[in-house]
């Protein structure tokens, strides 16, 4: 595996490649690197000859600056890791790299109503710094196909509408989420559960399950109401549970008036806030 720092390398060693005749797979993550990243990076080698992951922890996304800060951060692991699945790539640039100052790098993009809910209206400006950063590393690794996860539902649908809106010539592969034995969705923040923490944790993959047996027998209503007394523990502070539209993200009233539901959750457990989704209708597989 080459691991590489500055963008015009990248750049080098991926047009080399790209003159065999060899097509680009790309993930991009924010490193503190677990089997969901890992299962994106195996789908990634499955489908194109080249495997790029980027490391990088996304200033621009981040509203609360002590998240920021307390975001785990471990590069050489992560490194050891790329290397024992295959990664062909490990690129890690710096903030310098990734934001120059002669480069204006924000989306001209409107994600309305998308980026309205849920993520959205919860972490101001989150969605413009990931559409930012996610557009920048396209700009930079021109990649064939783009890997993302389930894990972050509403960031996925955020970025196949920025490609969709601005033609950009990749084609975004979504992953399913990897999950603990327990069902909680695995995420590089789960480091900083405490074991008792990290089992409670696992309530919020059983309440949506349980919410899901609910859809044929009970209101969208009495469904939230369930999950919300559910989730309302010690310890835990639920942000919010959204019964929504697949496509549209709004929240819906009617199970019946949509063939494509998901259930979004996020809710802190301690100190640490964690996301999950699950869908309650349609689309059995995410892979477009
Ligand atoms: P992050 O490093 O958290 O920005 O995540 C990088 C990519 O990995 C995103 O596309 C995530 O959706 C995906 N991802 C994170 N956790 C999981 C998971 N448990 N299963 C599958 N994909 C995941």
């Amino acid at each position: 595996m080459k691991i590489i720092k500055d963008v015009p390398t990248l750049q080098a060693t991926l047009s080399s490649l790209r003159e065999k005749g060899k097509k680009i797979g790309f993930v991009p993550t924010m490193g503190a690197l677990h089997q969901g990243h890992i299962s994106l990076i195996k789908r990634s080698n499955r489908k194109a000859d080249v495997t790029v992951c980027s490391i990088f922890v996304n200033p621009t996304q981040f509203n609360d600056k002590s998240d920021l800060d307390k975001y785990p951060r471990t590069l050489e692991a992560d490194a050891a890791l790329l290397e024992q699945n295959d990664t062909d790539i490990l690129f890690a640039p710096g903030v310098e790299d990734v934001y120059p100052s002669d480069i204006d790098t924000t989306v001209d993009v409107s994600f309305e109503p998308l980026d309205r809910v849920m993520e959205g209206a919860h972490r101001p400006g989150h969605f413009a710094g990931v559409a930012q950063v996610v557009k920048r590393l396209l700009d930079i690794v021109g990649p064939d196909y783009l890997m993302m996860g389930q894990k972050d539902f509403q960031q996925f649908s955020i970025i196949q509408h920025m490609i969709d809106a601005l033609s950009i010539p990749t084609t975004l592969v979504v992953c399913p989420i990897k999950r603990e034995e327990s069902g909680l969705a695995m995420s590089s923040r789960n480091v900083r559960l405490s074991e008792t923490e990290r089992s409670d944790a696992s309530v919020i993959y059983r309440s949506l399950i349980a919410a899901r047996r609910k859809k044929k027998t009970h209101s969208v209503e009495q469904i939230i109401d369930y999950v919300s007394r559910r989730l309302t523990r010690p310890n835990f502070k639920l942000e919010y549970f959204s019964l929504a539209d697949g496509r549209t993200l709004q929240p819906i009233k009617d199970m019946d008036k949509h063939d494509y539901v998901v259930g979004c959750v996020a809710c802190w457990v301690g100190d640490v806030r964690l996301i999950d989704n699950l869908i309650f209708k349609g689309f059995d597989t995410l892979s477009r």
